[in-house]
């Protein structure tokens, strides 16, 4: 249905072997300081479990006279950055004008805020600004649980040529009070991979937290989903940050959190693809035959109930059910199955043939 097709595995970006490690973006909130950007990056960086260093440059903030980041200056501290540690630098972009100096100030990376995704209008800019560029571009669900809102975003992004491209779910702007700033909306990120396979999937559990005691569980239950990679925002002092301090925790903190993280391999070969469809077809047929034994047994069960009523027998026959569930559990048992899973199984018939007898005896 849509032109998503030609998007790059994440590791084919970086040239990276397929592992079970997530990709790991790390990075304060806001550039502040050159002495908070290098500080904080040569400490992500010694923890050998982050490759994007992001920065927010320019800061959307909710209300004026906030903090809002310190642009140009922040692009040259990102360079110094990536000089001394070899990370890749990512940047939040919303205006042409920000696309523009990020690629005159070799970024590696974009991004595009909740916020942007939300308008149309602004992502088309940003297209139109990055048509024919070959820099990679990540975009975040928009605050809405819109899934079409987002859809839309990446599209309009990969029309423009941009193939090593990939979403952000970092939760949903909550109108009642949660425990999390952002509702994670599980089913939102799955639905998208459920639409378009290849589209790598990135969680930010730091904007879906807003508190550092929730980020260790969001970021496993990303890895329990299978999401490419992880945002993570980290700052050398939190309590000083400018922005989003209560969700930044310091790059010890993040070198603990990753390594307590359980991550399974995901990554399935072609064989093994081969594999598990033959066994998921031998699956379809055997669901198949059973869905037809069970409308056939209903169908006699049917008889039954026309028989009895013509000779005026009572439907539910005591003894009859102890046999056949004795019977049951016996060749179960046999072949394996707990007596708890056939008992819960054959009640269930058992019921289910109860009401069609009904249903003929009341016809
Ligand atoms: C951020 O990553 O700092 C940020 C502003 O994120 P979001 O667009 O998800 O609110
Ligand atoms: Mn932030």
């Amino acid at each position: 249905m849509s032109g998503l097709d030609n998007i790059n595995a994440i590791h084919h970006w970086f040239n990276k072997k397929l592992d079970t490690h997530p990709i790991v973006i790390s990075g304060p909130c806001s550039a502040e300081s050159e002495e908070q950007m290098i500080s904080t990056a040569k400490a992500l960086n010694d923890t050998k479990q982050v490759q994007i260093f992001r920065a927010g440059v320019w800061k959307p903030r909710t209300r004026p006279n906030s903090f809002e980041g310190r642009g140009l200056d922040a692009l040259q501290w990102l360079n110094t950055v990536k000089l001394e540690t070899g990370l890749l630098s990512m940047v939040e972009v919303a205006s042409p004008k920000h696309v523009e100096m990020c690629l005159r100030h070799n970024v590696d990376i974009l991004w595009i805020g909740a916020r942007t995704t939300s308008n149309p209008f602004s992502v088309q800019e940003l297209a139109s600004a990055l048509q024919g560029m070959n820099i990679p571009v990540m975009v975040k669900n928009p605050i809405n649980p819109d899934i079409n809102l987002w859809i839309g975003a990446l599209e309009r992004i990969n029309k423009a040529g941009i193939t090593k491209l990939s979403a952000i779910h970092r939760g949903f702007y909550p109108f009642e009070k949660t425990r999390f700033r952002n509702i994670p909306k599980w089913e939102i990120p799955i639905e998208l991979k459920s639409r378009f396979h290849n589209l790598p999937i990135i969680c930010d559990p730091s904007h879906i937290a807003g508190s550092t005691k929730y980020i260790h569980e969001m970021a496993q239950k990303a890895m329990d989903l299978n999401m490419d990679g992880l945002m993570i925002e980290s700052h050398f002092n939190p309590k000083k940050a400018l922005s989003d301090g209560e969700q930044q925790i310091t790059p010890e903190e993040l070198n603990r959190l990753l390594r307590g993280l359980v991550c399974r391999l995901h990554v399935i070969d072609e064989d093994e693809i081969d594999q598990l469809e033959k066994f998921r077809n031998q699956l379809d047929s055997i669901d198949a035959q059973l869905i037809e034994l069970l409308a056939q047994r209903l169908n006699i069960v049917d008889e039954i109930g026309e028989y009895k009523q013509e000779k005026n027998i009572t439907i539910l026959q005591l003894q009859r059910w102890e046999k056949v569930r004795e019977r049951g559990i016996e060749l179960a048992k046999s072949l394996g199955l707990s007596e708890k899973f056939t008992t819960k199984l054959l009640r269930m018939i058992h019921k289910e043939s109860i009401l069609r007898q009904n249903d003929v005896m009341n016809r």
